[in-house]
């Protein structure tokens, strides 16, 4: 007979486990309390224009590559991508600049004209050993469906002998890069990286220099922006029988003696299921957003264990002074300030390093004329439940990081409706149980990637995909997280 699964929420691990479910025979019905599919991957609606608001950086192409051939199709035959050549254009205040590129050698010329050659050369050294790092994780640790220490140490120390213990986490990536870099500027600019998984670079383990790896093997835009891909993941789980019910948010998951039986939808109806995979934020599940039976089924999260929010602006604008590529970081002078501020003080920075997406920009060149689709986004603590965001404190808090550009040569013209931002107490209100959190929880010390939650929940017949469950946020490693569960929903059925 055949096997019928729900999944809750249509973003990037929810959408793989549609493909890999409905693929092996399953019927899957998805239900998202969104209008259409992707979560995070979302554009905002500026004036006349769609802008990207939520994952700009596509990496890991593997990933969609396995998961579209799974499914009989060709990744590349269905969303197109233009490799950039730049990864990204770095400013800093004092005026200088950077650019890197994936081509090691490319990069180490920078590098050296930047800086001086000592730093050149720890450069090289940082990319031997993040491909070292990344290596030894990526089948030991990414693709397991329940890491534990124990074993992943065993196996570090089989397939990698001593050198892994190059992996050993236990000194913060900060106190790493000084291992590799004197330059205050390179260590601001490869501790950025412990933020792709809403990290403070301080706190974080030194393992996450494999981050830097994974773009150095390259950094791609996407046509039609994120939104497209996960419009084509969506068509492929259809193609494969997956139904989507849009604007349809989960109320409640049922169980039945202790195990997962089905779902109540908002309009009160009541669905039965063999398998339910929950894709929102796992701390839902905890915080009792989904009812009682399923309270227990993940740990809870501590605010201060959160991962980062951001503050961001969709903006149409005039550019001037400073040649975007389509990805661009303005550094601010203090970097650790910056992160005891978020963590500690739990409020933002009033000098904030600001990343600018120029999504009209492909390998430096501009396809529009007139104003162009930025968006801009500052790193901010996941108080979104908090409700600490008035308007004339985001009103300020553009004005600094708008500084920030300006200081770095970038000087933006816009008006009032070309403009569209996003603060942690909206984050929260789109992803329930989150507090803003846009990757689960932060990835601070030498065991929190274990303590993430795996892809089987403490309830069974409850299964967990998505950024705040194993192996971590982003979209590729959430996408991965959603085939995880169904590998796991298929072995557990078997
Ligand atoms: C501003 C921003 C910038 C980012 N930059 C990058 C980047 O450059 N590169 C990168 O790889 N990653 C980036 N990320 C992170 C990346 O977007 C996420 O890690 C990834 O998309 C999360 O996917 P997910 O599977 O966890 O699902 P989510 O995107 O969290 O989606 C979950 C879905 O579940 C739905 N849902 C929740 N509860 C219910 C319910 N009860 N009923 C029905 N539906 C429900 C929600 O509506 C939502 O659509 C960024 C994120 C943001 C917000």
């Amino acid at each position: 007979m055949t096997k019928r699964a729900i999944i809750v929420g249509a973003g990037a691990g929810g959408l793989s486990a549609a493909v890999d479910l409905a693929t092996a025979g399953w019927k899957v019905d998805v239900f998202e309390s969104n209008g259409e599919p992707g979560g995070k991957m979302h554009q905002r609606q500026v004036g006349d224009v769609g802008i990207d608001g939520g994952p700009t950086v596509f990496t890991m192409h593997w990933v969609f590559d396995e998961l579209f051939k799974r499914a009989g199709a060709v990744f590349d035959d269905r969303v197109r991508l233009t490799e950039s050549r730049r990864l990204a254009r770095h400013a800093w205040t004092d005026g200088s600049h950077l650019d890197l590129f994936h081509d090691i050698d490319q990069s180490a010329n920078a590098i050296a004209d930047f800086s001086d050659e000592g730093n050149a050369q720890g450069y090289r050294r940082f990319c031997d050993d993040g491909e070292l790092v990344h290596n030894l994780l990526r089948d030991n640790f990414m693709a397991t469906s329940q890491p534990s220490p124990l074993r992943l140490g065993y196996r570090l120390l089989r397939d990698g002998g001593l050198k892994s213990l190059a992996v050993a986490p236990h000194q913060s990536l900060w106190s790493a890069l000084g291992n590799y870099f004197s330059d205050p500027r390179l260590k601001q600019l490869y501790g950025r990286y412990a933020t792709y998984v809403g990290s403070s670079p301080l706190s974080t383990p030194s393992t996450l220099m494999l981050i830097a790896h994974v773009e150095r093997q390259g950094v791609w835009c996407v046509d039609g922006g994120m939104r497209a891909l996960a419009h084509a993941i969506a068509d492929l789980a259809m193609e494969h029988g997956a139904q989507f019910h849009y604007q349809s948010t989960v109320r409640k998951i049922n169980c039945t003696n202790g195990r997962a039986t089905g779902v109540t939808l908002a309009s009160g109806e009541t669905l039965a299921a063999d398998a339910i995979i929950f894709n929102g934020d796992s701390a839902a599940l905890s915080d009792g957003l989904l009812g009682d039976d399923v309270v227990k089924s993940t740990r809870t999260r501590k605010r201060r264990e959160r991962g980062l929010s951001a503050i961001t602006w969709c903006i149409n604008a005039n550019t001037s002074g400073f040649e975007l590529d389509h990805h661009n970081v303005f550094f601010a002078t203090n970097y650790e300030r910056e992160f005891t501020t978020i963590f500690k003080s739990r409020s933002v920075c009033n000098e904030p390093t600001v990343y600018v997406c120029a999504q009209d920009r492909v390998n430096g060149k501009l396809s529009t004329e007139g104003k162009e689709r930025l968006l801009l986004l500052i790193n901010a603590p996941a108080d979104g439940d908090h409700g600490a965001w008035t308007r004339s404190k985001l009103d300020q808090q553009r004005k600094n990081a708008l500084d920030v550009l300006s200081r770095g040569g970038l000087k933006l013209a816009f008006s009032e409706a070309d403009c569209v931002a996003t603060c942690p107490d909206n984050w929260h209100q789109r992803f329930p149980g989150s507090g803003g959190s846009l990757y689960g929880a932060a990835s601070h010390g030498m065991f929190s990637s274990f303590t993430r939650p795996s892809s089987a929940s403490r309830v069974k017949g409850l299964y967990l995909a998505g950024g705040s469950a194993h192996p971590g946020p982003g979209v590729p490693m959430a996408t991965l997280s959603g085939s995880i569960a169904a590998q796991r929903i298929q072995q557990d059925a078997a």
